[in-house]
């Protein structure tokens, strides 16, 4: 791939200083076009993390003496400068990952969001008291920052992921090393230039790039306290198990295999204008992603076939086209991991309602149509495994206790969703659903920028990210008792 005027040089930045810039380990194109050379970046070594994690250690306790509300100070000011170049962060993240421009400016607003909440918490990063158990003893909690830890982040959500973990570790006072995907270097390294501009100092924000061989450093080292990973449930579990070996702290945001019910009470014609962008918005690689519809048997008919004309509408094409509606997958590993998945299950006896091909007249990048996959049955490897892909399980059931049974049949539990006029069985899903975050006549993606994201079994592990959960991990707890004297 040959690289042109337009592509960014990322560097690792480590102890304050940018290098390595011009190293081309790393070579990413554009997804929707693969003669566009985004971003080259170096394929760093176990001895650059070394040295990351080592400057991260050594500006520990300079960072964590200073107050906390001038920690948030510091993260508010990224947030200025991010809202301030919004729009170039949303090009070059439609670039390099792909999305539609109006979800990358979605995106980076919600990085945006939740930076700005989490600069907040340094004024709210309190303990409790408590009542004394024998006479003249004052207690109370404190909190303390972990110390260094490591930022793991997958490439679906490149700019808001990094910001939600950065953010709260830094006004926590803890030093961060950030080890973003592969697949999208130029965005990570945005990230982080930001915050070097808004005044983190030398050492306590890090950036090492490269694949497994980093990430694998990172969990290891002795010197890195806890790990926030984004990614896929394979990968956090190995992480699980390395990180239990030292008992570092680990908070693990994994993969999802959201259902969205619909009972027969429902706004149909609502339950579906919700339905098509939440399976295929940023073409289905979203971990809220909605992969499966459960629909009550009498309004099954009605549902599909709002269903069909309303995904039908879909455009796809390169994500910065005004007309666009649907951008690119990834990469190719992606396109052919898709594909699989749905030729699987054709072979298991699924039906292809619409799409289970590549789009014609779209040679150049690595575009799937939007998929509908009807007579699947719960035990259907379709119906169970994360496809990561515009690909939707349509499942037919008789009433809501054989929707919650066939929802709550999967590994994961990030996302729900029901639509339903009944308040009495809208209660029965929230008391059994087995998820995270749970909506209501709503689509079943993620949510608001100050309450807790994460979910339930294969999902999640950890304190949530997000919200003022997050400080039960960026944060230990000390329980001082003060005797009279
Ligand atoms: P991935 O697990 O392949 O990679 C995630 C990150 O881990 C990358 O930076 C990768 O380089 C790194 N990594 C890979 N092997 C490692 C190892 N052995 N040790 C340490 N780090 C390692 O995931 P992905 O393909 O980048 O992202 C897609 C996945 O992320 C999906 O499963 C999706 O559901 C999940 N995701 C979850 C959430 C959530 O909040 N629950 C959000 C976004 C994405």
């Amino acid at each position: 791939m040959k690289t042109t005027e337009k592509t960014i040089q990322c560097g690792n930045f480590i102890g304050g200083k940018w290098e390595q810039q011009g190293a081309n380990g790393i070579t990413r194109v554009n997804p929707a076009g693969v003669r566009d050379v985004v971003a080259t970046a170096p394929d760093s070594s176990v001895e650059d993390t070394r040295r990351a994690v080592q400057a991260a250690a050594d500006a520990f306790e300079r960072w964590r003496r200073i107050i906390p509300p001038e920690r948030g100070k510091i993260v508010r000011r990224a947030t200025q400068l991010f809202e301030a170049r919004l729009e170039e962060v949303a090009q070059l993240l439609t670039r390099e990952q792909g999305k539609i421009l109006s979800e990358a400016r979605g995106e980076v607003q919600r990085g945006i969001d939740i930076m700005e909440y989490s600069a907040g918490m340094g004024r709210r990063l309190g303990g409790q008291t408590f009542p004394t158990e024998v006479p003249h003893v004052f207690c109370f909690t404190t909190r303390q920052p972990i110390g260094p830890v490591a930022a793991i982040t997958p490439w679906n959500f490149p700019v808001a992921i990094p910001c939600w973990k950065i953010a709260p570790a830094l006004v926590c006072g803890n030093t961060v090393v950030c080890k973003p995907s592969p697949l999208t270097p130029a965005t990570a390294t945005r990230v982080v230039e930001i915050f070097a501009e808004a005044g983190v100092p030398p050492g306590v924000l890090n950036l090492v790039h490269g694949g497994p061989q980093v990430g694998s450093e990172l969990v290891n080292n002795r010197l890195i306290r806890g790990i926030s990973f984004t990614g896929s449930t394979k990968v956090g579990l190995a992480i699980h198990t390395a990180a239990a070996h030292r008992l570092a702290k680990v908070q693990l945001e994994m993969g999802g295999k959201n259902p969205q019910i619909i009972l027969h009470d429902a706004d149909l014609k609502k339950a579906v204008d919700h339905l098509v962008p939440a399976a295929f918005g940023s073409t289905g690689q979203r971990c809220t992603a909605t992969s499966r519809a459960i629909v009550e048997k009498q309004v099954a008919p009605e549902v599909a076939s709002l269903l069909l004309e309303k995904t039908k509408a879909i455009r796809i094409g390169p994500g910065d086209r005004p007309e666009v509606t649907m951008g690119p997958l990834v990469d190719e590993a992606r396109l052919r991991d898709v594909a699989g998945y749905v030729e699987r299950a054709r072979a298991e006896g699924a039906a292809i309602v619409i799409g289970g091909s590549a789009p014609e007249g779209l040679q150049e990048g690595y575009y799937y149509t939007p998929t509908i996959v009807r007579d699947v049955r719960p035990e259907h490897e379709i119906a169970r495994e994360e496809v990561f892909g515009p690909v939707l399980s349509f499942i037919e059931v008789s009433d809501l206790e054989e929707a919650l049974m066939v929802a709550n049949r999967v590994e994961y539990g990030l996302t729900a969703s029901i639509f339903t006029r009944d308040i009495g069985r809208a209660f029965t899903f929230v008391d059994k659903i087995e998820a995270g975050m749970i909506h209501i006549n709503r689509p079943g993606l993620g949510g608001f920028s100050h309450l807790p994201f994460g979910g339930f079994k294969h999902s999640s592990y950890g304190a949530r990210e997000v919200g003022d959960d997050t400080i039960n991990f960026y944060m230990d707890v000390k329980s001082v008792y003060i005797q009279e004297t």
